[in-house]
């Protein structure tokens, strides 16, 4: 399957995008996650993409670009669940053309809809492990030992961009893009939109139903 996960910042995409790729045995590809390993490793790219990551600002499309299409031309990639790009027209027309070239065309857009005051409880009691990148969250999606992963132990941190100055940034950037993208695909007829609310698994049920 090759499933593109759309939705404002703290919608689920990572939470429910971890647990699709397990069972559909294919890789994740998180742009977010891709541009915080590159800056954990000090890589000139991860260098260029943090300014723009601390302030809520979309990373320039051909750095977001460039890194993508690196992780994709891997040879695991024949399926995937995409969490996080494209987030522009630009690049969802340079995805397309790489899938094109590829003959693997996405098959499905999950759009994730839930409402701004719960986009800030979900955001505000968000933990990362700073190793695999898994979302928790205090309250809804507690790690089962107090602050660390249950995949690997390390302790979690809060991303510097889940303050709420950051989060309403974000949310704004993303409301901007937001319908030119999902025109896009519209348009190809693979929209089907997801209601976010209820417990993780609920959103998962949701989402298996509308693949
Ligand atoms: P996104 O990748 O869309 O930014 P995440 O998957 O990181 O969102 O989820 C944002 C926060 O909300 C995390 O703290 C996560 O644990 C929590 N969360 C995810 N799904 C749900 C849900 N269905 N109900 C409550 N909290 C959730
Ligand atoms: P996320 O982990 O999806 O919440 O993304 C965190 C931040 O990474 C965003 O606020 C952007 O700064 C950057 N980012 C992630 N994906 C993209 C993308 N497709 N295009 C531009 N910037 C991105």
């Amino acid at each position: 399957m090759r499933v593109l996960l759309v939705g404002p910042p703290g919608a689920g995409k990572g939470t429910q995008a971890v647990r699709l790729a397990e069972e559909l045995d294919v890789p994740h590809l998180a742009s977010g996650n891709l541009l915080r390993e590159a800056i954990a490793q000090g890589t000139t790219l991860g260098h260029k993409a943090k300014g723009y990551m601390d302030k809520g600002d979309l990373v320039p499309d051909d750095l977001v670009i460039q890194l993508m299409e690196a992780r994709m031309s891997l040879p695991d990639c024949e399926g995937f669940v995409l969490d996080g790009f494209p987030r522009t027209g630009v690049q969802a027309k340079a995805l397309d053309d790489a899938l094109e070239r590829a003959e693997l065309p996405l098959q499905v857009v999950l759009l994730m809809q839930v409402d701004r005051d719960e986009l800030i409880r979900r955001i505000t009691g968000r933990r990362t492990c700073p190793q695999c990148q898994r979302p928790y969250h205090m309250i809804y999606n507690q790690p089962k030992d107090n602050e660390t992963c249950d995949e690997d132990g390390y302790k979690l941190t809060t991303r510097p961009d889940d303050t709420l100055e950051a989060f309403a940034h974000r949310l704004d950037v993303y409301q901007a893009e937001a319908d030119e993208l999902v025109g896009h695909y519209a348009q190809g007829g693979l929209v089907k939109r997801v209601h976010g609310i209820g417990t993780v698994d609920e959103v998962h049920d949701r989402i298996a139903e509308a693949i």
